[in-house]
């Protein structure tokens, strides 16, 4: 569907778990509160409000967190959101620890791309910033699923003072490997308020300084604002997200909801929607339980899901940071 400003509203990144097995400083540092498991919606809440946003015109789902890969039972979920009627792909976001370990699963439940969160290749600098000396399982991980065929996207954000100058050796992996290496921009939520980012812009021009023959590419290689470029004689591709330095609100195509089912129409603010208090409702008031009811959404649900998708703010307020009303962290986002 559209919202208020036309926009078509066809993907939903749904985060499962705001748990998370690292504690990467500017997402999860450590303290951060967990919610209790009886907060999260149940898998098949989960796919109820996945089929009332397919039936909507949401076509493309991203699984996330935390980290979805900790929470039991993450990969049979992604086959039941492929099952659903209108749903074209399911794809996840994932630090890459467990990715190995869960690979089989995952493939049998139709996953064919992933996105694997990496921010230096410093196995050092890596503990440092995740606090875990996991570097080695990630890199395993990300071998094996371009092994068994996945398309593979490794995201990466640049912060100042950290891992800025890391730039070189994230892309010089996509020579050797057919990964698409992507720079995000950090945005300025939750723990990533403290830390400033390295502008896309600037470092474009650092890539074109080494790779003169770098080429705009403009095949599809996702379903977001990212743009690519191309290096000869490289087998992967190189992306930039800028949420900061390079406003894509006009073509953002995109909703959110939380671990706990609240659907968030824009990073920036702190409006949303709750639909779990909508999805159990019934349940309290001794309808037919959960389980029984399976997994079809009720008219309200649709209703209030629609709203928020209409409601969607026309842009996001980064640039002004007084106006930015979001509290939460990017642990219970999803990103
Ligand atoms: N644990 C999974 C992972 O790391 O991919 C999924 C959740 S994580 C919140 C999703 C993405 O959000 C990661 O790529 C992470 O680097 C990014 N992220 C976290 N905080 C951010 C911020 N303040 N600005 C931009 N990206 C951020
Ligand atoms: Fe965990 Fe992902 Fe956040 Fe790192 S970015 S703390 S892996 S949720």
């Amino acid at each position: 569907m559209r919202d208020q400003y036309g926009r078509k509203i066809d993907y939903m990144r749904i985060s499962i778990t705001d748990k998370c097995n690292l504690r990467c400083r500017y997402c999860m540092p450590e303290g951060v509160e967990i919610v209790p498991m009886s907060h999260l919606l149940t898998f098949e809440e989960v796919v109820q409000v996945c089929t009332a946003a397919a039936e909507l015109g949401i076509r493309k789902i991203k699984v996330t967190g935390g980290e979805p890969l900790v929470r039991r039972g993450a990969p049979a979920l992604i086959g039941m959101l492929r099952d659903i009627p209108g749903i074209d792909s399911v794809t996840l976001t994932t630090n890459g620890v467990l990715l190995k370990k869960y690979l089989p699963d995952l493939l049998a439940n139709g996953l064919k791309s992933v996105n694997v969160s990496l921010d230096t290749m410093d196995w050092t600098l890596y503990r440092q910033i995740t606090g875990q000396d996991a570097f080695l399982q990630v890199m395993e991980s990300i071998e094996a699923a371009v092994d068994a065929g996945l398309q593979v996207k490794i995201n990466t954000v640049l912060l100042k003072g950290v891992n800025e100058d890391g730039w070189e050796q994230m892309i010089a992996y996509a020579r050797s490997h057919p990964v698409d290496v992507r720079f995000i921009e950090i945005m300025p939520i939750g723990a990533g308020k403290t830390y400033s980012g390295v502008s896309n812009e600037e470092l474009l021009r650092r890539i074109r300084e080494k790779y003169p023959a770098l080429k705009e590419d403009i095949s599809i290689h996702g379903n977001g604002p990212a743009c690519y470029y191309s290096i000869p004689g490289f087998a992967g591709g190189v992306g930039f997200i800028s949420a900061m330095h390079g406003k894509f609100c006009n073509h953002c195509n995109r909703i959110r909801m939380s671990a706990q089912g609240e659907i968030k129409p824009c990073l920036c603010y702190g409006t949303s929607v709750d639909l779990r208090r909508a999805l159990r409702k019934e349940f309290a008031a001794g309808q037919p339980s959960r389980l029984q009811q399976g997994t079809q959404p009720s008219a309200e649900l649709k209703n209030l899901l629609a709203e928020a998708i209409y409601q969607k703010p026309q842009a996001h307020c980064f640039e002004r940071a007084d106006e930015i009303t979001e509290n939460k962290k990017m642990i219970s986002i999803g990103g």
